[in-house]
């Protein structure tokens, strides 16, 4: 599904959000956290008073054995309710917004001062920001700034005008049908390689634009209108945008049905074809890949074509489709791409659309905080370095590396003592474990935007040239070994990754943030917070996609056929608990897209779990507030997790995001662990002791 430019927020990528601490000895002074209880009721302990649970979140009118979800921040969420202009709420999301506000200060102070040196990362973010503020000048320029291409696209005689300016609007980041990105070679993950990926899909995903159900069909009622909308604000007549937006729903559904669902997307054996630019050329005479490629910056080398049935019908749309319907096309995907940086009309038809109706949310984020998110989307490593200089001291990264040192460890011991594995197959899973790589916080060496062109009264011509720097910077690398030191977050983003090729788990500073990492609480409440999303993107390389790969990052087997069955079915178990979680009559979760993170967040439970029993080897945690540390831990998890989400977004993550919502992701892998059934002395026949539990790792 395409973002908007303006939207990149927090839940972009494969994993969850938490905190983490190491032992209580490192910790500072006892330090009042707003909203935490002091502890009155902890028994006597000579240690520093450090907190433990959330204790005003709970609800305690709820059984925990019956549902956890609600015993764990029940009272936080009645507290809490949404803000109109988000789709899920938590103490977490709540810290990714605070977040923006701190990056708000960093900006408003930068662009206090106008006498930075060119190029300096106070000029470019300072600059970027300003000119992105300047609502009145966007308003004033109306539709103007985008009246260039549309009259090129107009301009459009043949269908090499229509293969040309798929080129130029790859120029500005817009990939239209079709995506170049950049990734480590599948096979040789030392080398860089360029992939061809299907895009230029309005709606979210291809169930959209052929599924009779009826929130399908209101989808694409409501898309065919909303297209026509951003066709009329560009100038175009009402007949006229609405016959346009009738052609571009129907070349899409072409398109759409030839690429592949949710599902298949995430076998890295589906997307795995490499081959040469004569042989992409064969696949699609019609399309001038060798001018393509030169024009985008790219050599003229061998390419993953990650679905070649897609390029085929791009081919067979090239020859079928009538030039005028491409360039209604066209224009409306370059309107999409640029309404949010246009006047008010441009940005509420876009809100309208993309966020009140396919996530629910009710209002439009301030200007201040689109345009935080906008400069951390696009100079992300300039605007990165202020915030770790102010919000991530070293004694965090100290804190956080003893952190994923221990739950690696509790990873091995996890291996080691599987009954399931055979030697030679654990022989290879602790080898790839050893190699997994671990970025905490920022990058060891920034990347220098000092030669983007940006001026604070530009934002158009700013986003344009930032979108472009950054296509280049990552397209230079192709055909050359790979970097291992580039980040694919930027440091405020609250959120982190697994990466299979490069086997690296990476955590930026904008997760390492209080509910997820907390310098001053317990063991307890860190790991299970940001240990168990430390043990989930661990669990990432050994779930049903990372799983694939070797411990030199290619995508090559390494299980025996007796091991790999035995994990197949594990994860089948999995599967078949996650088609029972409904969110509403008839919907419910589509198990085989939740495995992998649902895998991730099983396994993140069981090894954190673990990784805190080996740190109570030399640091026994204590009870605190009543609760026993396996109680503490456990509750961290519900706390650090437990998100309200708006309907209509339950609706969207259900069909197309491989993350459950945060409810089943709460009471999914805790309902599986014989440790969380003795920590609440839940008996069988709860509904938090499910009676065949699944464990893979
Ligand atoms: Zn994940």
């Amino acid at each position: 599904m395409k973002r908007s430019l303006l939207a990149l927020a927090v839940a972009a990528c494969s994993s969850p959000a938490t905190n983490v601490a190491t032992t209580p000895a490192v910790a500072p002074a006892p330090a009042a956290v707003p909203g935490l209880q002091a502890a009155p009721t902890s028994p006597a302990s000579s240690a520093p008073v450090l907190h433990g649970v959330y204790l005003d979140d709970l609800d305690r009118s709820v059984a925990p054995c019956t549902d956890f979800f609600e015993y764990g921040n029940g009272s936080w969420r009645k507290a809490n309710p949404i803000p109109a202009s988000m789709a899920r709420w938590s103490r977490r999301w709540k810290s990714g917004e605070d977040a923006k506000g701190q990056l708000r200060e960093i900006l408003d102070q930068v662009a206090a001062k106008r006498d930075w040196k060119a190029g300096s990362v106070e000029q470019l973010i300072g600059d970027f920001y300003v000119a992105c503020m300047d609502e009145a000048k966007a308003d004033q320029l109306g539709a103007g700034p985008i009246v260039p291409m549309l009259g090129k696209i107009a301009a459009i005689k043949d269908r090499a005008g229509v293969v040309a300016m798929i080129g130029d609007l790859d120029r500005q980041g817009i990939p239209v049908p079709l995506a170049v990105n950049v990734q480590s070679d599948l096979h040789t993950p030392t080398e860089v390689v360029a992939t061809v990926a299907a895009a230029g899909l309005g709606l979210p995903d291809r169930d959209y634009y052929e599924k009779p159900e009826k929130r399908f069909a209101d989808a694409r009622a409501k898309y065919v209108v909303h297209v026509a909308k951003l066709l009329q604000l560009a100038g175009v007549a009402e007949a006229a945008a609405k016959q346009q937006a009738k052609a571009t729903f129907d070349l899409e559904t072409k398109l759409a049905k030839a690429s592949l669902d949710n599902v298949a997307l995430r076998d890295p054996r589906a997307t795995d074809h490499k081959m040469s630019v004569g042989e992409l050329q064969k696949l699609s005479p019609a399309f001038d890949w060798t001018k393509f490629l030169g024009g985008g910056h790219l050599p003229v080398v061998p390419l993953n074509v990650e679905q070649p049935t897609f390029v085929k019908e791009v081919q067979r749309q090239l020859t079928r489709t009538s030039i005028a319907d491409w360039k209604s096309y066209l224009a409306f995907h370059y309107l999409d791409a640029m309404a949010l940086l246009l006047s008010k009309p441009f940005v509420d038809e876009q809100f309208e659309f993309n966020d009140r109706f396919l996530q629910g949310v009710q209002e439009q984020k301030p200007r201040w905080k689109r345009c935080a998110e906008l400069t951390d989307g696009l100079l992300g490593e300039a605007l990165g370095q202020k915030y770790v200089e102010k919000y991530f001291p070293p004694p965090a990264k100290a804190r956080m590396k003893t952190l994923v040192d221990n739950v690696l460890l509790g990873m091995k011991e996890t291996i080691e003592h599987l009954d399931w594995m055979t030697d030679a197959t654990r022989k290879k899973a602790l080898e790839k474990l050893a190699t997994v790589n671990t970025k905490i916080g920022y990058p060891d060496k920034w990347k220098d935007y000092s030669a983007i062109p940006i001026r604070a009264d530009a934002m158009f011509d700013n986003v344009i040239a930032a979108r472009t720097w950054n296509l280049d910077d990552d397209r230079k690398t192709v055909g050359k070994p790979v970097d291992r030191g580039r980040w694919g977050m930027t440091p405020p983003t609250s959120n982190a990754y697994y990466n299979p090729s490069l086997n690296e788990i990476v955590f930026p500073a904008g997760i390492l943030q209080p509910p997820i990492f907390t310098m001053d609480a317990v063991d307890a409440i860190n790991y299970g917070a940001i240990g168990v999303i430390i043990g989930h993107e661990i669990s990432h390389g050994f779930d049903d996609q990372g799983a694939q790969f070797d411990a030199q990052g290619r995508l090559e087997n390494w299980w025996s056929p007796d091991d790999l069955k035995a994990f197949q079915a594990k994860g089948k178990c999995i599967v078949d608990q996650f088609e029972s979680y409904f969110i509403e009559p008839g919907i419910h979760h589509n198990g085989k897209l939740v495995l992998g993170e649902s895998i991730g967040d099983s396994g993140g439970a069981n090894v954190a779990y673990r990784a805190f029993q080996i740190a109570q080897r030399t640091t026994p945690a204590a009870t605190v507030d009543g609760f026993t540390p396996d109680q503490q831990f456990f509750i961290a998890w519900a706390q650090a997790r437990g998100d309200a989400i708006r309907i209509e977004e339950q609706r969207r993550m259900v069909q197309g995001d491989p993350h459950p919502i945060g409810k089943f992701r709460v009471m999914g892998p805790l309902s599986n662990m014989p440790e969380f059934a003795t920590a609440f002395s839940c008996k069988p026949g709860t509904a938090m002791v499910r009676a065949q539990p699944c464990r893979v790792w």
